[in-house]
Parts: C-alpha cells; sequence; structure tokens
C-alpha cells in the first residue's frame, strides 16, 4: 500500500509504503532528493485504512 505525501523540508512529492502487518509504527524515509529525514507516524485502523502523519525528523 502506497501514500503519497510532501516532503516538510521542500515539498518533494514521495511515497511511502506501509507494511499491512503494522498495527502503528513510525517510520523514517529519506527525502528524495535528501534534503532531510522525515519521521511519519503511521496508523492503520480498522475500516478506515493508513493514515500517515508526517514528523520533521531530527
Ligand atoms: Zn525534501
Amino acid at each position: 500500500m502506497a501514500n503519497d505525501s510532501a516532503c516538510l523540508w521542500c515539498w518533494q512529492r514521495i511515497s511511502i509504503l506501509a507494511d499491512g502487518g503494522l498495527q502503528r509504527s513510525e517510520e523514517i524515509e529519506d527525502c528524495e532528493v535528501r534534503c532531510n529525514p522525515i519521521g511519519f507516524d503511521v496508523r492503520i485502523e480498522e475500516g478506515r485504512g493508513v493514515t500517515f502523519t508526517a514528523v520533521k525528523a531530527q
């Protein structure tokens, strides 16, 4: 399952993949132009699909 989002730093569009077995996790993805790492708070809710909240990773 892919989810399109945008880099919080440079607004480059990025796609992240969710592991369907996860209930909740935090993912760190590199921006596609590698400006900065991006953190995602991933929530998988029954009947509601997957939601991603992007956060600025330090
Ligand atoms: Zn970026």
